[in-house]
């Protein structure tokens, strides 16, 4: 895998896990296993590549941190230093999709190269992302290296699901915790990207997760979003048709509409309860009963379930578009569908 040299600068909120790690390798006692654990979009990854950066590097500076000038670095950068390895799940190509184990082959392929003597003599570093891809007999296999670790070797294992590894797998590995940072902390960082957006707003809709909002701001989805929640007022008000609506929706980003979706209907509760202020929703909410809210927020839910199931995004687009086109209905209309 590539590092790019934007990806391992660091990130404010790791400062506390740097330490730690930083501290650990000069009194030479970083573990030979790490995990990483914490939800995604907090740095994981970008913490890994710092430390492998790190590692690999031959001169590091006063700080610890790699000098990005010498071979050590180059290699790394390049994705080609002979003692970093990087498991991910493989692509499926007839599937058309990632695999769903970091397969048996690939560990034991890794395992072989530990056994080789390192190159240069120094660390080895092995990253296993996510650790929770890993089948029973990949987490055997490297409970095996872990017995006899050859020197100098790290394993490093991600997970946003830590409680989903082996316990024997867990209690082996020093660990690293990530947390949500402060959003405070977040929106400072964000506004000191690249690119003109709305940081708390997009920091609040990628869950306070500040990697995930700056992915989502590059993609363009942060701006998506926007125009879907004008979409639906615009809906509302009959200012455009269902059918229209829902070809705004791209089927890649169903699942991200009906978070805004529900997120429109939680405004329409708050609207309700007289906490949202915004005068647009507020209008809408006045012609909504709670449980018709109740009713399309139970009905979004159930999307979400069968688009696990393989249901038609586009048609369960469509659907919640109708509902909600009548359900919002201006008070004039139905007066004149009645007359
Ligand atoms: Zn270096």
């Amino acid at each position: 895998m590539n590092l790019d040299p934007e990806t391992i600068r660091p990130l404010p909120w790791h400062a506390q896990p740097w330490q730690r790690v930083q501290d650990a390798i000069r009194a030479g006692q970083l573990g030979h296993a790490l995990l990483l654990a914490g939800p995604a979009g907090v740095g994981k990854r970008r913490f890994a590549g710092r430390l492998a950066a790190r590692l690999m590097c031959e001169t590091p500076d006063a700080g610890g941190e790699a000098c990005g000038r010498c071979r050590g670095c180059a290699q790394t950068l390049a994705g080609s230093h002979p003692n970093l390895s990087w498991l991910q799940r493989e692509f499926n190509d007839r599937k058309d999709k990632l695999k769903r184990d970091i397969s048996m082959e690939q560990l034991r392929r890794m395992m072989e190269s530990l056994s080789l003597s390192s190159h240069y003599g120094r660390n080895r570093m092995v990253v296993i992302d996510p650790a929770d891809a890993m089948n029973a007999s990949g987490v055997n296999a490297v409970l095996k290296t872990l017995e006899e670790p050859p020197p100098g070797v790290h394993l490093v294992l991600i997970s946003e699901r830590p409680m989903a590894l082996a316990p024997t797998l867990r209690s082996r590995c020093q660990r690293l915790v990530f947390a949500l940072p402060d959003p405070a902390l977040s929106c400072q960082w964000l506004q000191e990207q690249p690119g003109q957006f709305d940081a708390p707003t997009t920091l609040a809709e990628a869950g306070n997760a500040p990697l995930a909002a700056l992915e989502d701001q590059q993609s363009g989805l942060a701006e998506q979003r926007l125009a879907w929640t004008e979409t639906l007022l615009a809906l509302a008000n009959r200012r455009c048709d269902p059918l229209g609506a829902a070809a705004q929706v791209d089927k890649d980003r169903v699942v991200a509409w009906l978070k805004v979706f529900q997120r429109c209907l939680q405004r329409i509760l708050l609207a309700l309860a007289g906490v949202d202020a915004d005068p647009g929703w507020r209008a809408v909410s006045l012609r909504l009963r709670g449980a018709q809210v109740e009713r399309l927020l139970a009905e979004a839910v159930d999307a979400q379930r069968r688009l696990g199931s393989n249901a038609n995004p586009q048609l369960l687009v469509e659907s919640l578009m109708i509902l909600w086109w009548h359900l919002s209905e201006p008070p004039q209309n139905r007066g004149a569908s009645r007359a």
